[in-house]
């Protein structure tokens, strides 16, 4: 093979991962005990331990560890990619909590709006593999509070993260009026993170501090393994094809200035939902693995707002916070008896965060208020749509997506106002988190039953492509109303598993 231009390695492994992200470690450390050789290509590099992943005002209001690489609105105005581009990926600065999809996610869910499909597969058979993605990432947690909990045959690894005082008092409050608030399912070892600082996690950069995130308790792990490599500051570009376009064949990508070339006996695409999109965007004039033509179409991230609710007597002297969460309105709740979302406390949010949203009042005024707020993170779902997509235009990628079903979002907010105000929280005020940072992005490469409809079986694996597997959040069919990352562990665990019987007979 030769390609001009192209520095041509020797370089072959049996698998290649492309991102060491959630889906791309897990993949990694699950099919690392088969001996195949795999090599992780990961676009950026190790998080250092420096002053900056503690420092509010270096991450809020500096935005300190925003990527330099540029995204596009359809009108062309280009803004700071809402991803972050690390060893470990998006879950270095995540808020760590790893919850279950509920039964009903799987099967489809109606709303006032539209309706959420079924999966190509259920809950049961993936709560095996949400199991075993607890354990790996140790998640904290007591299984039995949530009203909306699926069935489960393990208990959570370690007991809940503890509220403090403050936040108890919220609890009570809420339980006060009715609710069942519960702990949420955390990966956070708190005592080693509050020895690195006191402040909370969502958000804040993890230099290995006691995040249960991915480089820690992944892709550490399976680069302990002699047959398992890294190559960091490895950008892919395409996927290269045999001339039949049914298996891929290589890799090409982007390294220290030169271009490369890896060849590959299986191919795992994790590079997080946007940028797995545009890579097999860019590997075919239609897209390859694109015969569904959905690859880039339904991308979803939750309707998310932030909401602050503010009450004279109450103190809040808590560092972290987010300890507890309200699942009362996932099931029911809206419009006709219609679910209506998750609600979770958000990491404490401080006058130095708070100035990042309200620059023109004085930090020291916004700390004062802080002082007797709580502060919540409300999210409902979002609906799959083919015009809801990412697009390549001359190699830039184009985010070109509408928001819907907003009238669950904002029955759920006005759900919560109503329950806080009975519980003393007398004001409160909420905003949408922009859409910018797609950080629960999911849903560009679907799952789905049939090749002609969506890019991926139930195992992952493309439809057109033989040897081409998926393992991100790219694979969706739904956003639920939950935190992604630990279905995204479970679905790479199984898929892991897969290839390891059908590819690598191991
Ligand atoms: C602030 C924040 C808070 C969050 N909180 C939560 C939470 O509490 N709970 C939860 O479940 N989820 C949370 N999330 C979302 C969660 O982090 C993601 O759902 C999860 O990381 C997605 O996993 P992934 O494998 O799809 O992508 P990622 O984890 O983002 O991994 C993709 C990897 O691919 C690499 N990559 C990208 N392009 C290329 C390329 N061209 N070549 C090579 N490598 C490439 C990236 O650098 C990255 O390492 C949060 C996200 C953010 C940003």
């Amino acid at each position: 093979m030769h390609i001009e231009g192209i520095k041509l390695t020797k370089n072959t492994t049996d698998v290649v991962i492309i991102g060491s992200g959630m889906g791309g470690a897990t993949a990694a450390l699950a099919l690392a005990p088969c001996g195949a050789t795999i090599t992780i290509l990961e676009k950026g590099a190790q998080l250092l331990a420096i002053p900056e992943n503690r420092d509010a005002r270096a991450i809020f209001q500096k935005n300190y560890f925003a990527s330099t690489d540029l995204w596009y609105e359809p009108g062309g105005a280009s803004f700071a990619a809402g991803n972050h581009y690390n060893h470990g990926g998006n879950s270095k600065f995540y808020g760590a909590v790893l919850s279950r999809y509920r039964e009903r996610d799987f099967e489809g869910v109606s709303y006032p709006d539209g309706d959420a499909p079924p999966w190509p597969l259920t809950y049961r058979d993936l709560a095996p593999w949400y199991d075993k993605a607890e354990a790996l990432f140790q998640v904290r947690g007591s299984a039995h509070e949530d009203p909306s909990e699926p069935p489960r045959t393990n208990p959570l690894p370690f007991p809940p993260v503890p509220d403090e005082p403050a936040i108890a008092e919220v609890r009570r409050r809420l339980s006060g009026v009715g609710l069942r608030p519960f702990s949420l399912p955390l990966g956070i070892d708190i005592d080693t993170w509050l020895k690195h600082g006191q402040t909370g996690w969502d958000g804040f950069p993890d230099a290995r501090t006691g995040k249960m995130d991915a480089e820690t308790c992944a892709l550490q792990p399976a680069l302990a393994f002699a047959n398992v490599t890294l190559q960091s500051g490895a950008s892919v570009r395409r996927l290269i094809c045999s001339p039949d376009g049914q298996r891929v064949t290589g890799v090409e990508y982007e390294q220290g200035g030169q271009v490369k070339v890896l060849n590959a006996g299986v191919a795992i695409l994790a590079a997080g939902a946007i940028p797995s999109a545009a890579i097999l965007l860019a590997s075919h004039t239609s897209g390859l693995a694109n015969r569904s033509n959905q690859v880039g179409r339904n991308l979803m991230s939750h309707n998310t707002s932030a909401l602050i609710a503010f009450d004279r007597k109450f103190n809040n002297d808590s560092v972290y916070q987010k300890t507890f969460g309200i699942n009362d309105f996932y099931l029911t709740g809206g419009p006709g008896g219609s679910p209506l979302g998750n609600i979770q406390l958000l990491g404490r949010v401080t006058g130095a965060i708070l100035k990042a949203n309200i620059p023109h009042i004085p930090e020291r005024l916004l700390e004062r208020l802080t002082r007797h707020s709580v502060d919540f993170f409300v999210m409902s779902e979002d609906l799959p749509s083919e015009k809801n997509r990412i697009r390549l235009e001359h190699e830039r990628i184009v985010l070109d997506w509408e928001r819907n079903n907003m009238t669950t979002h904002r029955a759920l907010v006005a759900r919560l106002k109503t329950v806080l105000r009975d519980a003393g929280f007398r004001f409160s005020v909420e905003k949408l988190f922009d859409r910018k940072s797609p950080s629960h992005q999911c849903g560009t490469i679907k799952m789905g039953s049939d090749g002609a409809r969506s890019p991926l079986d139930c195992w992952g694996r493309t439809f057109d492509c033989e040897n081409l597997f998926v393992t991100d959040a790219s694979s969706f069919v739904s956003s639920a109303a939950v935190n992604p990352a630990l279905t995204v562990a479970a679905l790479a665990m199984r898929t892991a598993w897969h290839i390891r019987e059908t590819e690598l007979h191991a």
